[in-house]
């Protein structure tokens, strides 16, 4: 697609950027973004990428705004307390850009539901809390073939990676983290998090989703990017597609 005046003005400063271009920008303009999960990871998130004008940006939560959330959701606000988080984070992000389609989706996504999004999407944010969300995204992002941006935080701790998944030599998310019954989840409702450990984060899944969706840089495949917010402190640690993987591997 090519570009307007308005959109020339408005995503300047990254035209100005020569990896990133009006080649770049117009991938960028025609893209589909699931982003799942509006919360701590997903506020940041989908704020950058409507800032930086993602064309249309699908955002999933079934949860409503709760005050305990606003330490960190930056998506919402004081007034919103009590709407869907999928909707009140379409009211911020038209807001900030009106050039785009924010299309909220309140509900709880089946593996259906997966389905049939991932293939009308060009990449996927896993902005989500829970072990088993992150298993059905990655199982349908393996299906369909379709890159995950994927973030997690909790307490102070703070992880990053890409599985890209239309390159089959990739790993994917369950090659690195095998789906196991006694895993124990933490939950930031009873543990608590650092508001801006999950604005870093999420601002980073944005920033993986822009090289992805724009062709440019080297994305988080094959690494994980963890941060400690105690001690600032980052690691990068370099993992393979596992070829027994129950998800990804080799069927035949
Ligand atoms: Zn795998």
């Amino acid at each position: 697609m090519s570009l307007d005046d308005a959109q020339l003005m408005r995503y300047a400063r990254h035209i100005l950027l020569d990896e990133y271009g009006i080649e770049a920008q117009e991938k960028v303009s025609a893209a589909k973004v699931l982003i799942v999960g509006a919360g701590g990871l997903g506020s940041p998130a989908a704020y950058y990428l409507a800032a930086a004008g993602v064309g249309h940006i699908t955002l999933v939560d079934d949860d409503e705004v709760d005050l305990s959330n606003l330490q960190r959701q930056i998506l919402h606000n004081s007034e919103r307390v009590g709407v869907n988080k999928a909707q009140s984070g379409q009211q911020t992000l038209q807001a900030l850009n009106p050039l785009i389609i924010i299309e909220p989706l309140a509900q709880r996504l089946s593996d259906a539901d997966l389905d049939r999004l991932m293939p009308q999407h060009d990449v996927v944010l896993d902005c989500t809390d829970n072990f088993a969300t992150r298993h059905a995204i990655n199982r349908a992002a393996v299906r369909h073939r379709v890159p995950i941006v994927s973030g997690a935080g909790i307490r102070f701790a703070g992880q990053i990676s890409v599985y890209d998944l239309r390159d089959d030599q990739a790993p994917c998310y369950h090659c690195l983290f095998p789906e196991a019954d006694d895993v124990q989840e933490l939950r930031c409702a009873t543990t608590g998090v650092l508001g801006p450990l999950v604005g870093m984060v999420g601002c980073i899944q944005a920033a993986e989703a822009l090289k992805v969706i724009g062709g440019f840089g080297e994305p988080l495949v094959g690494r994980l990017l963890s941060v400690d917010a105690l001690t600032m402190q980052w690691h990068t640690v370099r993992f393979r597609k596992d070829p027994k993987c129950s998800v990804c591997g080799s069927t035949t």
